[in-house]
């Protein structure tokens, strides 16, 4: 099928490094400081609960209203916690989401990235100042949409080159304009204008791209599920999110994507550079801007 790649390794299973995408959905929450015993950190814990992700149902909800949580000094800035939230916090190799937060009187917070907050499940957004928010107020979200298209359709875009690519994936960094997948390609030789006009047929063909859920007692009994996988679940994580385009790729991932794959538009492979023996970056960028 993928006549462009040859080598002795052109048919070995792929490493489950895709969880790199996954981390945030897949593992348990990492210890923090709220895991330590202390009355401040319990208490901080109590206060805060986590943050419903609506973009994980909808990516495409590009406003919505929600309730301050609290407004901490953060690392630079301050830190906002809401009860809900439409902002994609950095993970997975895709940036956090940037925006607005209109506060009651009218004022805008200008957010300027999204992290996973300190406490386990929170998302926090990240501000020079905090403005007029105060807890308790409730406030109107608004994503910064077309930035946030274009990293659906770049990340949707990798997905698709992992998919042509038959090599352990060992990174990955969305971007606004350029996407990149870092790849363990063993013997095999990759054909950049192959592997182009195979990532465009893709696109073109406009393939619709779902999402699912699954249990680990589905994944028992389903194996075959499993084997069409190019990244296999990990055991006892309870229910994982899988992002399927049928017939083309199915792998557990916590990112956003774009609804079919001819919304990502033509892309063009910018460079291959050459990470060490086994190693390669495949850096891509979209054609048209
Ligand atoms: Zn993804």
């Amino acid at each position: 099928m993928s006549a462009f790649l040859t080598g002795p390794d052109a048919t070995a299973a792929r490493a489950p490094l895709w969880s790199l995408w996954a981390a945030r959905w897949l593992s348990a929450p990492s210890p923090s400081f709220a895991d330590e015993e202390s009355d401040m950190t319990e208490t901080l814990t109590a206060a805060v609960p986590a943050t419903e992700d609506l973009f994980r149902a909808d990516a495409y909800a590009v406003t919505t209203t929600a309730t301050v949580l609290a407004v901490s000094a953060g690392e630079v800035g301050v830190e906002i916690i809401l009860d809900r939230t439409l902002f994609y916090p950095m993970g997975g190799g895709q940036p956090g989401d940037t925006g607005v937060i209109l506060a009651p009187d009218g004022t805008e917070c200008v957010i300027t990235d999204t992290r996973k907050g300190i406490q386990p499940g929170t998302i926090a957004h990240r501000a020079a100042s905090a403005g007029t928010l105060a807890p308790g107020q409730t406030v109107t979200l608004r994503l910064d949409w077309p930035r946030r298209h274009k990293l659906m359709r770049m990340h949707t875009c990798l997905h698709l080159l992992s998919a042509v690519i038959p090599a352990g994936v060992t990174g990955g960094q969305v971007g606004e304009d350029k996407g990149r997948l870092d790849f363990d390609i063993g013997e095999l030789v990759l054909d950049r204008d192959a592997i182009e006009a195979q990532l465009n047929a893709l696109i073109a063909a406009d393939h619709p791209v779902g999402q699912r859920a699954i249990t680990d007692a589905e994944l028992d009994a389903n194996p075959g599920l499993v084997k069409t996988m190019s990244v296999q679940p990990p055991r006892g994580a309870g229910i994982v999110r899988l992002i399927e385009i049928p017939g083309v790729d199915l792998q557990p991932c916590g990112g956003t994507h774009v609804a079919r794959t001819g919304e990502i538009g033509p892309v063009r492979i910018e460079k291959i550079e050459n990470k060490g023996k086994r190693n390669r970056r495949v850096v891509l960028a979209f054609a048209e801007g």
